[in-house]
């Protein structure tokens, strides 16, 4: 069962006094189980301040936070239950792929057997399983993300949180992974946020738009809604469609 993300009137405000900025203005957002959001907004804006707040990496400074129901404000971020792919794919440099997948679950103490089943699985789900036992530095750009996200899959999160996983990648890598993120997606079903500040790929990738200015939600619908109404000038001139 999918898990659905509960995210309102979040503010987040860094530092005090006269220096205090109020990156994030209540934010609401609900993104139902099963559901791949995307989250759009220029660099800046607080895109990934609100993603490491709903991985635990920051807390709010107001706000509610429930995941599959529950409130996770405080809760560790091991304890949340969600995997995040970033642009910089930190692998262990001196371990195999296999064991790259199956490390999470080796902290858990999930039995060696089952271990090795699951990783079979993700690798045969991701077009890796010729790769399992080479090191990271044997792999080529796009093939070491997509054992990044293996090693994510391999857990069976609750959420999929990606912080402009492709920035990294050249042109037509980037087209190659955004095929494979829809695709893992469609086989998973995890409910996923997934930032970028790439218009092609907000309007391409996902089945809701959450378009963010300057922590602020400016609008949040369907791709063909965002384009056709958008809610004011600054959402029409980020998706590039006449007002
Ligand atoms: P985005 O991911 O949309 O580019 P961020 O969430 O990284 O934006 O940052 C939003 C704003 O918050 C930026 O102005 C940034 O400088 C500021 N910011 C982010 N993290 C911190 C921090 N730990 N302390 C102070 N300011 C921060
Ligand atoms: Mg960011």
């Amino acid at each position: 069962m999918a898990s659905s993300l509960h995210i309102a009137g979040i503010r987040k405000v860094f530092g005090k006094g006269d220096k205090a900025v109020e990156v994030l203005k209540r934010i609401d957002i609900d993104v139902a189980p099963g559901e791949f959001l995307i989250l759009v907004g220029p660099s800046g804006c607080g895109k990934s301040t609100l993603l490491n707040i709903i991985a635990g990496l920051e807390e709010p400074s107001e706000g509610e936070l429930l995941i599959a129901g529950k409130n996770v404000i405080g809760m560790a971020p091991a304890q949340r239950d969600i995997a995040m792919v970033f642009q910089s794919y930190a692998l262990y440099p001196t371990m195999t792929v296999a064991d790259n997948i199956g490390f999470a679950l080796e902290m858990r103490k999930v039995p060696v057997e089952v271990r090795k089943k699951r990783i079979q699985e993700v690798a045969v789900l991701l077009q890796i399983e010729h790769l399992l036992d080479r090191r990271p530095s044997q792999l080529s750009g796009g093939q070491r993300q997509r054992v990044a996200m293996g090693r994510a899959l391999a857990r069976d999160p609750q959420l999929f949180l990606f912080d402009e996983p492709l920035s990294n990648l050249d042109a037509k890598l980037r087209v190659e992974m955004r095929a494979e993120i829809k695709r893992l997606h469609h086989v998973s079903g995890i409910t996923t946020v997934y930032v970028t500040h790439d218009q092609i790929e907000a309007m391409t990738l996902g089945s809701r738009i959450a378009v963010m200015k300057d922590g602020i939600l400016q609008q949040i619908d369907t791709p063909d809604e965002i384009y056709r109404r958008p809610a004011n000038t600054y959402v029409a001139g980020f998706i590039g469609s006449p007002t």
